[in-house]
């Protein structure tokens, strides 16, 4: 049988790259599947159906709460945002570990839902940076960037709860650091029952037959 994979939790601020960093993540390795969320946003240019998020009604959302479709939702400048428990159920049964790239109240309520969770932050190395990234991208007013920023000041105070902060400065560094965080969490002991119990029975074997 295949192990299970393991479930991540990659949140971040707005402009924290963590987009990007996801996208890079994906190309480079084969072991990871996104969560595509549902939400009732319009879509942005270049967006796609299936791809980026599943457009869906308000109607449809509350729909799909009802029937216990998603494993966690919330709400974010009048919209819904929520992660399908189907394609993150399926992912995670054929080995994939499976990254849900959600807001800080998803993070919590993931966390409390699968403790075995894996939190990681993603933020730029400082808030001047933060801010440059927001206003170098061009496209949003000064209230819209200040918006931003103001959230920024409200999730961080969810970070110390994260298990991990990935300072996003150089994207390939930070490819490989979120990579490595992932494959040590493979390792940990609590996660390694079975091979601890066939190594045990194997030794328990090989004594009893000396
Ligand atoms: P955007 O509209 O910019 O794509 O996303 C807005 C916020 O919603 C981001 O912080 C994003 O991480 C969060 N988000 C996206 N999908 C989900 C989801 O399924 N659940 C929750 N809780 N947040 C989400």
């Amino acid at each position: 049988m295949k192990k299970k994979g393991i479930l991540i939790v990659v949140s971040g601020f707005s402009g924290s790259g963590k987009g990007t960093l996801m996208k890079q993540l994906l190309k480079e390795f084969e072991c990871y599947a996104l969560s595509i969320s549902a939400t009732t946003r319009a879509p942005r240019e270049g967006e796609e159906n299936g791809r980026d998020y599943f457009f869906v009604t308000k109607d449809c959302f509350r729909q799909m709460i009802r029937e216990g479709a998603l494993y966690e939702y919330a709400s974010y400048q009048d919209n819904y945002y929520g992660t399908p428990r189907q394609y993150v159920d399926d992912r995670l049964a054929e080995g994939k570990d499976v990254i849900l790239e959600i807001d800080v109240q998803g993070a919590e309520k993931i966390k409390q839902r699968f403790p075995d969770t894996v939190l990681v932050f993603v933020t730029p190395p400082s808030a001047e940076e933060l801010r440059r990234r927001l206003v170098g991208r061009g496209t949003e007013t000064i209230e819209k960037i200040n918006g931003r920023l103001a959230r920024a000041v409200e999730e961080a105070r969810f970070m110390p709860f994260y298990d991990y902060v990935l300072i996003n400065d150089d994207l390939a560094l930070c490819v490989k650091e979120l990579h490595s965080i992932i494959r040590s969490e493979h390792m940990k002991a609590r996660r390694s029952q079975e091979l601890i119990m066939t190594l045990t029975d194997e030794l328990a074997q090989i004594t009893k037959g000396e």
